[in-house]
């Protein structure tokens, strides 16, 4: 009581839609704060479907009970606006959600222009059919409140902690890397430069190369951060600015990174399954699928074996190419859960990852294909860790010095075996949530189209 006396007047909230439709407040007088998602009625009764961040549920408001004041400016109160009323809580079977409020007062907080109307109509999302328009795109900013998009929001919040939660409790630190830097970790071709006092710098790709600096203090440690890549063709799984959950890791071999890669995504279905299996349902997801993700080990394949599987197959593949998605699309196409491939040729990857001393053809690393076509969603493998094996890499692969000096001075004190790996976090989601196109998934997506809203 003491605290709802102090609450009196402010705007505080303290009752959720979704709290009074789990049937917590069945029979109380509430005070609930929302916006309009529909409205109609006459001239004395209006259903008012009010919607939260939690949910929906219809306020049925009766001129007789509100007065002529707050019954006008309710009926003439736009979709989108938003409004306090305080109204009791009924139980009924045929409502939405089971229940409904007999407003008992009301008032209308933000309106809405009449000759602005919220854009986002039902008909213009349904021309857009589950995916996005270019008008759905320019109106991002509105369309971010549609049911979809917040459903989209809340599964990212939850990856999100999963990967947190995987990482902190295996006590790695979470760790930060600068954005402007010097030189290229996933080669020159998708660098963004950026003027920088007379000089040039570049956006950062990874984090990676800034995190082994820091691997002989911490051994363990993690990130998750923007990285940003000036991919210029578009694809669905491609963002110019995307999220990026990278770890690293003092004395491990590339199978005990894996065995993170497929902990962490594990983790992640598994909590997905936990605290967002409605959201994933509304998005007609099959949760049989996510469980089978969470449950089920993945398995690791080499690169050889992929490359045979694929030519078996009838695809124009060489040895030493990279794979890139449209032979990963047919490779995972038949996949029931996420594979590692392994062991990639020397010739496909850039100068930090490490030689397989067993075959120099060969570096010890992977990537992790996810099924159902989307392909891959974690890079990582070995690091080069010796100061002479990197010095002769990075010249092999005529890679200047001078702006990895700071790397290689790593490597010249107190080197040590390490690796790590990166996963694209806008990815899994768009995986794990079913989207068509990794857009879905992202506040205000990044491509080489857009920078806007
Ligand atoms: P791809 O070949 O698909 O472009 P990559 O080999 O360039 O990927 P890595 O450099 O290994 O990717 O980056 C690690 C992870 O980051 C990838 O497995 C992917 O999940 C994610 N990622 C990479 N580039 C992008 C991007 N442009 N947009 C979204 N996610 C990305
Ligand atoms: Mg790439």
């Amino acid at each position: 009581m003491a605290v709802e006396a102090a609450l009196a007047g402010s705007p505080m909230k303290t009752t959720y839609i979704g709290a009074v439709q789990s049937g917590e407040h069945d029979g109380e007088q509430v005070t609930l704060k929302g916006w309009v998602k529909r409205s109609r009625g006459n001239n004395n009764l209006r259903f008012i479907v009010m919607r939260d961040s939690t949910g929906t549920i219809q306020c049925v408001v009766k001129r007789n009970i509100v007065g002529d004041e707050a019954f006008t400016a309710l009926s003439e109160a736009l979709i989108e606006s938003s409004l306090e009323l305080v109204g009791e809580v009924k139980v009924d079977e045929r409502a939405q959600g089971g229940h409904e409020i007999g407003v008992v007062s009301a008032a209308v907080i933000g309106g809405v222009n009449p000759e602005r109307p919220f854009p986002i109509t039902e008909s213009a999302m349904a021309a857009a059919d589950g995916g996005e328009t270019e008008f759905l795109l320019d109106h991002r900013h509105l369309y971010l409140r549609t049911s979809r998009m917040t459903t989209m929001l809340q599964i990212r919040s939850s990856v999100f902690g999963a990967i947190h939660g995987y990482f902190r409790d295996l006590d790695f630190v979470e760790y930060q890397a600068p954005n402007f830097v010097a030189g290229a970790v996933e080669g020159g071709s998708t660098l963004f430069e950026v003027p920088y006092f007379g000089k040039k710098a570049y956006l950062t790709q990874s984090w990676q190369l800034y995190a082994e600096a820091a691997m002989p203090a911490l051994e363990r440690l993690y990130t998750i951060a923007p990285s940003f890549r000036a991919e210029k063709s578009r694809t669905r799984r491609h963002l110019t600015e995307f999220w990026h959950a990278e770890m690293e890791l003092a004395w491990a071999n590339n199978d005990e990174i894996m065995s993170h890669g497929e902990g962490v995504v594990r983790r992640i279905a598994k909590t997905l399954l936990d605290e967002r299996s409605d959201e994933l349902a509304s998005l007609d997801r099959d949760l049989d699928l996510v469980a089978r993700y969470a449950d089920n080990p993945y398995p690791r394949m080499r690169y050889d074996e992929a490359v045979e599987t694929l030519q078996g197959m009838g695809v124009d593949v060489e040895w030493g190419q990279d794979l890139d998605y449209s032979k990963e699309k047919v490779l995972t196409a038949d996949f029931d859960v996420p594979h590692f491939l392994t062991h990639y040729p020397k010739v496909a990857k850039p100068f930090y990852h490490r030689v397989d001393p067993d075959d120099d053809a060969y570096v010890l690393c992977h990537d992790l294909l996810a099924p159902e076509g989307y392909g891959e969603i974690i890079g990582g493998g070995e690091r080069t860790w010796s100061e002479e094996e990197i010095l002769a890499r990075i010249d092999e692969e005529n890679v200047p010095r001078e702006p990895y000096q700071f790397y290689i001075d790593t490597r010249a004190y107190g080197g040590v075996p390490h690796g790590g790996f990166g996963l694209g976090v806008d990815r899994v989601v768009s995986w794990l949530s079913g989207a068509d196109h990794i857009r879905e998934v992202i506040p205000f997506p990044r491509d080489s189209r857009r920078v806007t809203p």
